[in-house]
């Protein structure tokens, strides 16, 4: 049942991400979180992630953003990337991610999701039957439910990683698959924007 908690793949930045590798590999649509996914929590977009959106838009990809904070929130950080939105999404309940995959027009097999947390985002993803990529939370200063969840968290990334130890890697659904061709090596490729402050 833990494989229900765990991602595809876990990896440090969704900047990292080598998003023209899984175009090229089929996926069109892109689901994600964005509190500690994308920005702070409670931040608007920043540049790094206009660009981010901007390119995806330029690679073929359609977007939707999948929260579980109410409207003003979700709409003010999409004012600046201009994709889809999802808001009061309940995750981890799959019933948002299937709503996102009919705005998008994509299916459980060309759409990927990104988020942060496991007990809400990558479990609502493995319910709906999508694949997944936890990235590490951008920032520690969190609400307290949350910092509760990050203890949680933690013991089920101990057991993730004995998990895909046993995977065989040239299985295509096997982490370090996924790492080798979706994760960017050293330097993001959003690089000029990493010193930017995101607070
Ligand atoms: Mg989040």
């Amino acid at each position: 049942m833990a494989a229900r908690l765990y991602p595809t793949l876990y990896t440090k930045s969704v900047y990292r991400i080598n998003f023209e590798q899984l175009y090229a590999d089929g996926y069109r649509g892109l689901i994600f979180d964005i509190d500690n996914t994308l920005v702070t929590h409670g931040a608007p977009a920043n540049g790094r992630a206009k660009r981010l959106f901007e390119r995806l838009k330029r690679i073929g990809f359609t977007c939707c953003l999948l929260s579980n904070n109410k409207e003003p929130r979700v709409k003010m950080f999409n004012d600046a990337v201009h994709v889809n939105y999802v808001f009061d999404a309940h995750k981890p309940s799959p019933d948002g991610y299937r709503y996102a995959m009919e705005i998008m027009g994509t299916d459980k097999r060309n759409t990927l999701f990104i988020g942060d947390q496991i007990f809400t985002d990558i479990f609502g993803a493995n319910r709906a039957g999508i694949s997944s990529i936890l990235v590490r939370y951008i920032h520690w200063k969190e609400e307290i439910q949350i910092v509760l969840k990050r203890r949680l968290e933690f013991f089920v990334l101990l057991f993730y990683r004995i998990y895909v130890k046993r995977q065989d890697p040239s299985d295509r659904k096997s982490a370090a698959w996924w790492e080798a061709r979706y994760v960017n090596g050293g330097r993001s490729l959003e690089s000029e924007g990493e010193g930017e402050t995101d607070l």
